[in-house]
């Protein structure tokens, strides 16, 4: 049966184009600058460090989405409001800084945000719990009510999990608010420190690392790869963005930062992102679709036999503007 397009609902589209255009007002959107906890529930090593390397374009910010942000956002204030009412102590600002909780690992290269921290929560009053709150579809919510959260929601777990490592608090608790229902599930996580280790050390490797990781399927329509926002990169071998994270004169320092070994200076996220203009970019091999054949270290050039059997050489163009 042949489907039939949407109906026009040009009130509708005004609101997703009002809400983009008051995103936009705003300012550019940054690229993080290291790996997000939530990450770290992908069994990747490589979308872990395509994403380090601000591989691939940024995803548009779509009026939905922004709504969908908000939507989250909403729920969590009223969850807290609902554990203050429940008699917990939630501390939502870190007083320090009068902003968000936030941690970071590795080097600083490991990041992320938690929703709080409490006290008095019934089942274990005496320990602090860092919060992580949710809202979930109704499917996720069964499936974490069956499987619980570290096998339905791993990237749940790992970001409530990495925040207990990063702020150095041993109890976690998780609040998922059913979507369609209201209904609200608990689930209290301990630490694990083989866990925080291995995924500490897991960071430090993939950034260390010039070359993008195996692939952990070589199949695009697989289960992992399906809704990977890096498939078309890693499968189809689309180009990578241009910019310093994807240069191979670039290596990581810490905190984001990084070191430029053509211009023997340091480069902060921010002139990172500048690299798209620089002359002589050149990218890292592995972010080639080719097979390196030549290189030409006076005109600063590789040449590459590419998949199609055309040779591309890199460094002879003009920089890009993205
Ligand atoms: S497409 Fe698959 S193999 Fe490639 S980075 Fe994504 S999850 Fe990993
Ligand atoms: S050569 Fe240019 S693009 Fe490469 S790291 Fe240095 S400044 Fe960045």
């Amino acid at each position: 049966m042949v489907e039939l397009p949407d109906p026009p609902m040009p009130t509708v589209d005004a609101i997703w184009r009002a809400r983009e255009a008051e995103a936009e007002a705003r300012g550019p959107r940054y690229d993080g600058y290291g790996i997000a906890a939530s990450a770290l529930g992908s069994e990747c090593d490589r979308q872990l460090w395509y994403g380090l390397r601000w591989a691939s374009p940024q995803e548009p910010m779509t009026g939905r989405k922004l709504r969908i942000f908000e939507r989250g956002n909403i729920e969590e204030q009223r969850v807290i409001d609902d554990l203050r009412r429940a008699g917990l102590g939630v501390l939502d600002r870190d007083p320090e800084t009068g902003k968000q909780w936030a941690f970071a690992m590795a080097n600083g290269l490991l990041r992320g945000k938690a929703d709080g921290i409490c006290e008095g929560v019934i089942e274990a009053p005496k320990a602090r719990h860092v919060l992580e709150i949710k809202s979930l579809k109704a499917a996720d919510w069964r499936g974490i009510l069956k499987h619980g959260l570290a096998k339905h929601k791993p990237e749940h777990w790992h970001q409530l999990h990495a925040g207990m490592a990063g702020l150095g608090i041993a109890r976690g608790l998780y609040v998922g608010v059913n979507k369609d229902t209201e209904e609200i599930l608990t689930e209290r996580v301990r630490i694990d420190h083989d866990t925080s280790a291995r995924q500490e050390a897991r960071v430090m490797r993939i950034a260390a690392s010039d070359d993008p990781p195996p692939r952990i399927s070589d199949k695009p329509d697989s289960f992992a790869c399906r809704f990977c926002d890096h498939r078309a990169i890693c499968h189809a071998g689309e180009p990578a963005r241009r910019h310093c994270r994807t240069c191979l004169h670039f290596t990581f320092t810490d905190g984001g930062h990084g070191h430029c070994a053509r211009f023997h200076e340091p480069r902060k996220p921010d002139a990172q992102a500048r690299g798209v203009d620089c002359p002589v970019h050149l990218y890292l091999p592995g972010l080639v679709a080719g097979e390196q054949i030549d290189a030409d270290p006076e005109a600063e050039t590789i040449i590459y036999r590419m998949k199609d059997g055309s040779e591309w050489t890199d460094g002879a163009q003009e920089a890009l503007v993205e």
